[in-house]
């Protein structure tokens, strides 16, 4: 089997684990080709983001292992960064002066608390409900309306090469019903928003992170956005969000069987520096 994967988490932000351990498990999984995607440093405290005293450090790290294994598989620089609305064109700026292979545009925070703390919407279950009733006063599709603009923004004015998990809110659906997938006014924001990706040339990847999490019982997005992707012609790559080595192609094999008889008949993957579209199937890439 062989697999590709561009977000991935390591020692330098959430994840646990060393660069080098990502790549000997990675090399195991039959990945050919790896991306790094540390958490971008942000301007506020958190447990999530790299420091950046250990920018230095961690490209170097990646540059080590892409020297050392290069006859094995091929190691890719990026960072996850976030889109705040505030910091227009920092996307382009970070992969321009780390001189990153790719960049990976996120959306986790759409509004702040009274005392100026980002509220995320990928958190605990008890922060999002804060954050809906505090900051939103319980409207959720107004909430939804926010991310899904926070999103085209960065499409149109700092757009990403790959764009991050585009629904990753409905994950908050799982622990408690916020809202359906199915009524037209969720089912519009997807269209428009993948309308305007499909204009920019954006990858949007397929993120497997909510199976194996069991945050969602699809893949970000799921099957309404993948029936999208396809209509609108967009480019798609496979992405696990590994935050450990075991999770480098969790639920990979049935993701891409479902991409399959969804219509896809290739992947983007990034072979010798360049993004190029690969057939597949439920056994990985045609590499
Ligand atoms: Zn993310
Ligand atoms: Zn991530």
């Amino acid at each position: 089997m062989t697999w590709t994967n561009y977000h991935n988490h390591c020692k330098y932000c959430d994840g646990v684990d060393e660069i080098e351990t990502h790549v000997l498990h990675a090399i195991k999984e039959g990945v050919i080709s790896l991306g790094f995607s540390s958490h971008s440093p942000v301007s506020f405290e958190n447990q999530w983001s790299m420091k950046v005293e250990d920018m230095f450090n961690y490209l170097q790290d990646i540059q080590a292992a892409k020297e050392k294994y290069s006859e094995q598989i091929e190691i890719y620089k990026s960072l996850e960064i976030d889109f705040f609305p505030d910091q227009s064109g920092l996307i382009k700026k970070c992969t321009e002066d780390l001189n990153l292979d790719y960049s990976i545009g996120s959306v986790h925070f759409v509004d702040a608390f009274d005392d100026g703390s980002p509220w995320e919407i990928d958190g605990p279950l008890m922060t999002f409900e804060k954050g809906l009733e505090e900051v939103f006063n319980n409207n959720i599709r107004a909430v939804l309306e926010r991310y899904f603009d926070y999103t085209i923004e960065m499409l149109e004015n700092d757009c990403p090469t790959i764009l991050g998990h585009v629904d990753k809110i409905k994950m908050q659906n799982h622990n408690k019903f916020f809202f359906s997938e199915q009524e037209s006014w969720y089912q519009d924001l997807m269209k428009q928003t993948l309308e305007i990706a499909a204009k920019t040339g954006v990858i949007v990847e397929v993120n497997t992170r909510s199976l194996y999490k069991k945050r969602a019982s699809e893949t970000y997005p799921g099957e309404l956005g993948l029936r999208l992707l396809k209509e609108f012609e967009i480019p798609i790559c496979l992405n696990s969000d590994a935050h450990h080595p075991k999770e480098i192609i969790g639920d990979y094999k049935n993701t891409a069987l479902l991409l399959r008889q969804v219509g896809f008949k290739e992947l983007k993957v990034l072979k010798n520096n360049s993004w190029q579209a690969m057939s597949f199937d439920e056994n990985g890439i045609h590499w």
